[in-house]
C-alpha cells in the first residue's frame, strides 16, 4: 500500500464524491478537477481545481500533482486527454472512453465482438430519418451520438408528423436511429478488471427506468442463473478485449431470452450503487483498488436489496425505515430529472 499517493478525478458529481470517500478510506489523497466549486465531490476532496474539461493548460497543471487519473463521466475531450497521456496513468484507458462516447462507435464495436445490440442506423441529416422511416415502417428512437445521458437527446418517432415536429428546420447533430424494442426486463453487470487481467463481477441487478432515467435496481433479479451468467460473460468479453482497468457498467435489454447490450459506461455506474450496502465490497472500493493496483475484493452479495434513486428531490418516505441507508449528494439545486441522492433498502434475511 502507498497511501501517500494522489488520485485525480475528472468530474465532481456524486460518482466522484463516492469514489473519493472510498479512496479516503484507503488513505489516498483525492484531487478533483471540475468547473463547479459547489460540486458534490468538494465535500470530501483534499483539493479542488476549477477548470473546464477542454482547458489543456489547466489540465496539464492538474495532472502534475496526481499519480493516477480517472474520470466519473464519459464526455471528456479526447484531444485534451491525449495530451495528458504521456504525463500520467489514465485509468480506464482513453480507448474505452473513445468507444463509449459515441453511440454509433460503441454499438459498432460491440457488434464487432459478436455482441448483440438493437438494430441501429447512422443518421447525419433529417432526410436520413425520413428515408429510414419510410423503409422500416416502424417506430424508432433517434438518439444523439454524443452527450446523451439519462434519456437526454432522445426522440421517439412513431409517425412522419413526429419527424416534422422534432426535426424540420432544425440543425441536426450526428445521431443514430435505433429500433424500439419491447424488452421484458433491463439489467446491468458491474464488472471490475485490474492491470493483471483479474476480473470480478457483481451479480447482475434488475433495473427500472422511467423517461430514460434509472429509478430502481433490485437484487436478486428475477432472471435465470443461465441468463445472469450469459450477461456476465458478455461483460467479461468487453473488458478483456479492451485490456480494461477499473469498473465498467454494462447495461442490457432482455427480450425473449436474448440479451442485447444497450450501453457500456467506462466508470462506476448508478445501477451499481446497491453494492455499497448489499455486497462485501462496493463498486467504488473496487474501482479505486483496480486503478491503484491493489488486490480486488470479494464481490459477493450478502443481502437482498433495492436501490431507489431520489430524482428531483432529497426526501423519501423511506427515511424512517431503519434498514434504509440514505445518500444525499449535496447538490445545491434540485430540478426535475436531476439525481439528488439514492436510498439502499436492505431486506432482512427471512423477511
Ligand atoms: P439510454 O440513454 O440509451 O441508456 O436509454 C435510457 C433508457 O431508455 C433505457 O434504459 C431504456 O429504458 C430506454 N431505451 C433506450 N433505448 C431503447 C430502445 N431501443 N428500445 C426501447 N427502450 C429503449
Amino acid at each position: 500500500m502507498s497511501p501517500n499517493k494522489t488520485i485525480g478525478i475528472l468530474g465532481g458529481g456524486q460518482l466522484a464524491k463516492m469514489l473519493a470517500a472510498a479512496a479516503a478510506d484507503l488513505g489516498f489523497n483525492i484531487n478533483i478537477y471540475c468547473p463547479d466549486r459547489d460540486c458534490p465531490a468538494a465535500q470530501v476532496a483534499n483539493k479542488m481545481v476549477l477548470g473546464n474539461y477542454d482547458d489543456d493548460k489547466n489540465l496539464v497543471a492538474f495532472v502534475k500533482n496526481v499519480d493516477v487519473l480517472t474520470y466519473e463521466f464519459e464526455n471528456i475531450d479526447i484531444k485534451a486527454l491525449e495530451e495528458l497521456e504521456p504525463l500520467v496513468d489514465i485509468r480506464p484507458s482513453i480507448k474505452a472512453l473513445k468507444i463509449s462516447q459515441d453511440r454509433y462507435t460503441e454499438k459498432s464495436y460491440l457488434n464487432s465482438l459478436g455482441i448483440k445490440t438493437t438494430q441501429f442506423y447512422r443518421i447525419d441529416e433529417v432526410s436520413d430519418i425520413e428515408k429510414l422511416f419510410i423503409k422500416l415502417k416502424k417506430s424508432m428512437l433517434i438518439k444523439t451520438r454524443r452527450l446523451g445521458y439519462d434519456g437526454k437527446g432522445q426522440v421517439l418517432i412513431k409517425t412522419q408528423v413526429d419527424i416534422k415536429e422534432h426535426f424540420l428546420r432544425k440543425k441536426l447533430s450526428p445521431c443514430i436511429a435505433e429500433e424500439l424494442i419491447t424488452f421484458d426486463r433491463e439489467l446491468s453487470v458491474i464488472i471490475v478488471r485490474d492491470k493483471e487481467g483479474n476480473i470480478k463481477t457483481f451479480e447482475p441487478g434488475e433495473n427500472v427506468h422511467e423517461h430514460g432515467i434509472l429509478v430502481t435496481t433490485t437484487l436478486p433479479s428475477s432472471m435465470s442463473e443461465a441468463l445472469k451468467n450469459d450477461a456476465t460473460m458478455i461483460a467479461k468479453k468487453i473488458v478483456d478485449d479492451l485490456g480494461y482497468i477499473g469498473v465498467m457498467g454494462v447495461e442490457f435489454f432482455l427480450k425473449e431470452h436474448e440479451l442485447y447490450v444497450n450501453e457500456i459506461a467506462p466508470r462506476v455506474h448508478n445501477s451499481g450503487h446497491w453494492t455499497m450496502d448489499g455486497s462485501y465490497s462496493s463498486q467504488f472500493q473496487q474501482h479505486i483498488r483496480a486503478i491503484m493496483d491493489l488486490p480486488l475484493l470479494s464481490t459477493e452479495r450478502h443481502s437482498d436489496i433495492v436501490m431507489y434513486n431520489l430524482i428531483g428531490k432529497v426526501t423519501s418516505n423511506l427515511v424512517n425505515n431503519e434498514l434504509a441507508k440514505i445518500y444525499i449528494y449535496g447538490k445545491k439545486h434540485s430540478r426535475p430529472g436531476r439525481k439528488m441522492g439514492h436510498v439502499n433498502l436492505i431486506k432482512k434475511k427471512g423477511s
